[in-house]
């Protein structure tokens, strides 16, 4: 399209500020449509936002523009297995940060202007008497685009206007155990085991799983010394124990199981760290796309956490849904939504499946 005759730019509410909904407003941007973000802020417990994440670098340098070094993250160089008595050892490049790095750096790259005050959206119709949905703010106010991106996240009111039914996740039968302990907390030799070299360990059992890596500090402070171990520990629900999940007792319960270094890790971060459990959930939305409105991230798809896939899965949905709207005009627009649907479908389905198989030996039987 020539400068003389520029093509009408469309018109897009970007619902959610998180990792789906700052990437996809960052992108369409960058793409010349006219993008106003919408978010009720942050919602997330000081435990999840400083979990530790995997970071690929080609997705974040493609979402960025330009190779993330500004990114606070470690390189993991070794990847660990532990058993009991024994440890097997190989090397890899794993960069890590944390959530809240994360979305602090992809925040900072979005400009100011394009995000609304903190404001919920209550509902959102798709017109009938032209293209196009209305939101309805929780101010009252029912501004109109040509595009609205549901990146509400795995509680998403917009889902259910896509699918045309409620179609919250599905209880997945685990639980996910999520701590995070400041390095110089740690027990010398236990520091030791997670820190020299950086190393991604695993633990794997048949009803339980954990994995800990290290992730930048306070302030995204990577001095050795300064650095926290991130973890994770998978388990089956219970449906007899009370909520919410008492760590100590279910670390009592697991002491069997385990080798000792991730009883010392669990029971060190329940003294001196932070830890949080939360019951896990899968969904694969049926569809992606109805009229003007889009589903990203965890509106759409809900993978385990087992597999580590969840955030590279949310800024790919954004990659991927700038890729079909970069040349569209507002009559191009279903089109575009069209072919994304159709590409982004069956990868989100395939990538739930996969990390439900992962977790087969969590599930109680007959999920
Ligand atoms: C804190 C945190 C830690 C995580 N850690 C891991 C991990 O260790 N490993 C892993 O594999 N995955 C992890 N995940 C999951 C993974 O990061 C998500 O799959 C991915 O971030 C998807 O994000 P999202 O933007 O779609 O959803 P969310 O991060 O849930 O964001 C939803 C956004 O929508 C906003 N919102 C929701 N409803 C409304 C409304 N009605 N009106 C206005 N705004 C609304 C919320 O305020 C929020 O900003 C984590 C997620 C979070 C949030």
């Amino acid at each position: 399209m020539s400068d003389e005759h520029p093509r009408p730019a469309i018109t897009v509410a970007v619902v959610g500020g998180s990792l789906a909904g700052l990437s996809a407003a960052l992108l369409l941007d960058r793409l010349g449509l006219a993008v106003q973000l919408y978010s009720r802020g942050a919602a997330h417990s000081e435990v999840a936002r400083h979990a530790g994440l995997g970071v690929d670098p080609q997705v974040l340098t493609a979402l960025a523009g330009e190779p993330a070094e500004r990114l606070p993250q470690l390189n993991l160089r070794e990847r660990q297995v532990l058993y009991r008595g024994r440890h097997q050892r190989d090397p890899v490049h794993l960069p890590v940060t944390t959530h809240a790095l994360l979305h602090d750096y992809i925040a900072a790259l979005l400009p100011a202007q394009r995000r609304a005050p903190p404001i919920e959206v209550t509902s959102a119709r798709l017109r009938e008497e032209s293209s196009g949905v209305e939101l309805q703010l929780a101010s009252g106010e029912r501004p109109s685009f040509d595009l609205v991106v549901g990146a509400d996240g795995a509680d998403s009111r917009l889902r259910a206007i896509v699918v045309g039914a409620p179609a919250p996740g599905e209880p997945a039968g685990y639980l996910q155990a999520r701590g995070w302990i400041a390095e110089s907390a740690l027990p010398e030799p236990l520091r030791q085991l997670f820190f020299e070299p950086l190393r991604l360990s695993v633990a794997p059992h048949a009803r339980q799983h954990f994995t800990a890596f290290p992730v930048p500090g306070a302030g995204a402070d990577l001095t050795p010394g300064q650095r926290r171990l991130s973890w994770s520990w998978f388990f089956r629900a219970d449906p007899d124990a009370p909520a919410p999940v008492d760590l100590h007792d279910r670390l009592a319960r697991a002491c069997d199981d385990w080798p000792d270094p991730v009883l010392e890790v669990i029971s060190c971060t329940l003294a001196h760290g932070q830890a949080q459990a939360r019951e896990i959930y899968e969904l694969a939305a049926p569809r992606l796309v109805r009229g003007g409105l889009v589903l990203l991230g965890d509106a759409a798809h809900q993978i385990s956490p087992l597999s580590g896939s969840a955030p590279r899965t949310t800024l790919i949905d954004a990659l991927l849904l700038a890729h079909y709207l970069a040349e569209a005009t507002p009559a191009d627009l279903p089109g575009a939504l069209a072919q994304f649907e159709s590409r982004r479908l069956p990868t989100a389905r395939a990538l739930v499946e996969q990390g439900r198989s992962m977790a087969w030996g969590l599930r109680p039987r007959g999920l």
